[in-house]
C-alpha cells in the first residue's frame, strides 16, 4: 500500500488511444460499470418490476448490491487508476449505507463485506473475488479493497503499479470499448 504520494505528474501533454488514434486531453484513469452483471441476466421486459435502481444503489429481487471505487495506486504517477464498480451486500449494511447516506460519521463504520460483480478489464476472473468497502464523507462511494491474496488485482492493489503498465491497461480497455 502506498503510504504517501509523491507530486510527480509526468509531462504527459496527451494521451492517443493506439487503436483508432482518438486523441484525450489526459489519460483516462478512472473507468466503470452502470450494473451490477446480475443486471443483465434479467429479462428487458421483467426489469422494472424486479430491479430498484438508484444512484449507486441496486436491489434485485432479495440481493442488494452497492457501488465502490476500486483503486490500483499508480506509483510513479499523481493520480491513481481507478475502477468503479458493483459489489454485493448484506441487507443490513445495504439499511445501514441507506439511513447513514448523509451522515458524515459513516466513515466511522465497519468495512462491509461482499462479492465483486463485475469483470474488472485486463483482470481475469475477477467476478466474485471477496471485497470490503470503506465508507467515504457523503457523495462519494465508499472504497473497495480485495482480500483475494492470490488475485493478482491483490498484489497491484496493494503494491501499486508503473505507469507505463497503467498505461498499457488503459490502451486495452480502450481497445475494447472502441470495437
Ligand atoms: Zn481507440
Amino acid at each position: 500500500m502506498k503510504l504517501f504520494s509523491y507530486k510527480n505528474k509526468k509531462n504527459v501533454t496527451n494521451f492517443k488511444c493506439s487503436c483508432c488514434g482518438k486523441i484525450y486531453d489526459e489519460v483516462p484513469l478512472t473507468f466503470g460499470s452502470e450494473f451490477p452483471m446480475y443486471y443483465y441476466t434479467i429479462p428487458q421486459n421483467e426489469i422494472s418490476k424486479r430491479i430498484e435502481y438508484q444512484k449507486s444503489l441496486c436491489v434485485i429481487d432479495n440481493h442488494f448490491f452497492h457501488r465502490v471505487r476500486l483503486t490500483i495506486p499508480i506509483n510513479d504517477y499523481e493520480e491513481n487508476l481507478n475502477f468503479d464498480i458493483w459489489t454485493t451486500i448484506s441487507e443490513d449494511n445495504f439499511i445501514k449505507r441507506n439511513q447513514d447516506w448523509t451522515n458524515p460519521n459513516r466513515i466511522n463504520n465497519e468495512p462491509y463485506f461482499g462479492w465483486l460483480q463485475n469483470e474488472i478489464p485486463t483482470y481475469e476472473n475477477t467476478l466474485n473475488l471477496e471485497i470490503i468497502t470503506k465508507e467515504n464523507e457523503p457523495d462519494i462511494i465508499p472504497n473497495a479493497f480485495i482480500i483475494n491474496e492470490n488475485h493478482p488485482l491483490y498484489d497491484d492493489q496493494k503494491n501499486g503499479i508503473s505507469f507505463k503498465k497503467a498505461e498499457e491497461i488503459v490502451q486495452k480497455i480502450l481497445k475494447e470499448y472502441h470495437k
